[in-house]
């Protein structure tokens, strides 16, 4: 059955018309081809699917926001909430007013200035290359594949443009809510960005959160609920009440074009499109996300 689903899925999203825009406010992101469609699906007996551009590497971005904050919580845990806040945004990702209007307390860790803090409480007593090098541990060992990767090139295209994000930290730092220079917490946060890796890698990588993986040494099973709630209500931004409300479970995006969806207890699915909606995220992955989601029953939303 889900075989069918996502052979028909992939032959309509390879064909649709109007594929978004691809970001292209990280110029080697606007590199990349559009055309690129690309699903996998893990499921709770152990099966993978995968369709399209699955074994494609692409820019992961801030779908890298999710296991920064999976490492954040295990080794600061509620802590962490004095910092960052928990609730939904009405403005765009990267909004410099929101922040001003909340006193410097991000609204949540998904949005940019609320993962630069993540980035910078994670940076405690290590430097920059180790703190990555953790990020990129977590994601291999996760998804047990050891090509995950960091860009440096997409690093350092985001290093040299990423204004916005410089804002966001100088402000941060203003209201005393970045520990370390801004230039050490970006560098590294572009970095974090910049991990590029595959919709097959991806959707095993999210395993954990969907309570697939045998490896409960990974994070808590408390850490699995408060980052599944915080991706289903914060993981497309202002797009969130959207994507709950067409897909129907968690999920969280990327300018790359990923979006990493969880059903708990039955799948973790990764999907690659890289033109974008108005709000940022994925326009045919959150598409396809949407039919696979009526196809299979798998909203946490249906009563029955
Ligand atoms: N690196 C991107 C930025 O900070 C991530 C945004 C996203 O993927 O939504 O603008």
């Amino acid at each position: 059955m889900l075989e069918r689903v996502l052979t028909d899925l992939e032959a309509r999203m390879r064909a649709a018309p109007d594929r978004g825009k691809v970001a292209d406010y990280i110029p080697e992101l606007a590199r990349v081809d559009p055309a690129r469609f690309g699903i996998s699906v893990c499921l709770a007996d152990g099966r993978q699917l995968s369709m399209g551009d699955a074994e494609v590497p692409f820019s992961i971005q801030s779908v890298s926001k999710v296991f920064a904050l999976a490492i954040a919580l295990g080794r600061f845990g509620e802590t962490l909430w004095i910092r960052v806040g928990r609730e939904p945004s009405s403005r765009a990702f990267n909004s410099v007013v929101d922040l001003e209007l909340e006193g410097g307390k991000p609204r949540n860790p998904f949005v940019n200035a609320g993962a630069i803090v993540v980035t910078d409480a994670i940076l405690a007593n290590r430097a920059p290359k180790e703190t990555l090098a953790e990020i990129v541990r977590f994601l291999r060992a996760a998804s047990g594949s050891d090509a995950i990767h960091i860009d440096q090139a997409v690093a350092r295209s985001e290093t040299e443009t990423g204004h916005r994000n410089w804002s966001l930290a100088h402000f941060l730092k203003s209201t005393d809510n970045l520990r370390h220079d801004c230039a050490l917490t970006l560098g590294t946060y572009f970095h974090q960005c910049a991990i590029e890796m595959t919709c097959a890698d991806l959707a095993r990588a999210g395993r954990f959160l969907a309570g697939l993986s045998r490896d409960d040494d990974l994070i808590s099973r408390a850490h699995v609920r408060s980052i599944n709630a915080l991706m289903m209500t914060c993981g497309h931004y202002d797009g969130s009440g959207e994507f709950a409300y067409r897909v129907g479970f968690p999920g969280k995006s990327g300018v790359g074009g990923g979006i990493l969806a969880i059903v708990p207890g039955k799948a973790s699915i990764a999907v690659w499109s890289p033109g974008l909606n108005r709000w940022g995220n994925s326009m045919l992955g959150t598409m396809a996300l949407e039919e696979l989601s009526d196809a299979m029953g798998w909203s946490v939303f249906n009563a029955g």
